[in-house]
């Protein structure tokens, strides 16, 4: 198992065409029961997910791996009450939204893959999840609210989709503001 780097869309300086190519490509379903390989590439995305303290949830193209597989938190949410625990965060093998509903909602949203921006993105507020757990059993779930929201995040990275693909008000830093005029007009 292996901690592995964020892929990102730009750094500090351009835009990362070689990580793009892997963030913006449809991902293939994990074969069931996972083997060995199937396995290793779960593990190391549970592992690059616990060994950070900024992230809400990780999808494995994020890491270089185009599988359908998500991690996410679905408690503690403010950084400083994460704890790690077992409890506090979910894995989903080959998830499939199967019904979406309720009210829709905005609210800004970052991304690891989309440093220093956030955009803001409308969502309904309750999904039904298909997936498998870790052990390969096949699972049913029901996410609302901000849970819904991480999970629809997570999931569109599975179809190769970012929060820059989305239509809303896009939250810049002051600082940043001229290196995003230049690398959104090419
Ligand atoms: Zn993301």
């Amino acid at each position: 198992m292996a901690i592995r780097r964020v892929l990102t869309l730009w750094d500090n300086v351009r835009l990362v065409e070689e990580d793009a190519v892997i963030l913006r490509k449809v991902s293939d379903d994990v074969f069931i029961p996972s083997d060995h390989v199937g396995k290793g590439q779960i593990d190391d995305l549970v592992q690059t997910f616990l060994d950070r303290n900024d992230a809400l949830g990780l999808a494995a193209p994020q890491i270089g791996i185009n599988k359908r597989i998500v991690i996410f938190r679905n408690k503690n949410f403010d950084d400083s009450h994460w704890t790690k625990n077992e409890k506090d965060y979910e894995v989903l093998v080959n998830p499939r939204i199967s019904s979406a509903r309720g009210e829709m909602a905005a609210a800004s949203e970052g991304c690891l893959s989309c440093p220093d921006i956030r955009v803001e993105i409308l969502r309904p507020s309750e999904i039904k999840v298909r997936a498998y757990d870790l052990k390969g059993n096949k699972i049913s779930k029901r996410y609302t609210n901000f849970l819904a929201r991480i999970v629809q995040h997570e999931i569109d990275h599975l179809e190769g989709k970012l929060i820059v693909d989305y239509e809303g008000t896009y939250y810049i830093p002051r600082e940043r503001q001229d290196f995003f005029a230049k690398i959104m007009k090419g």
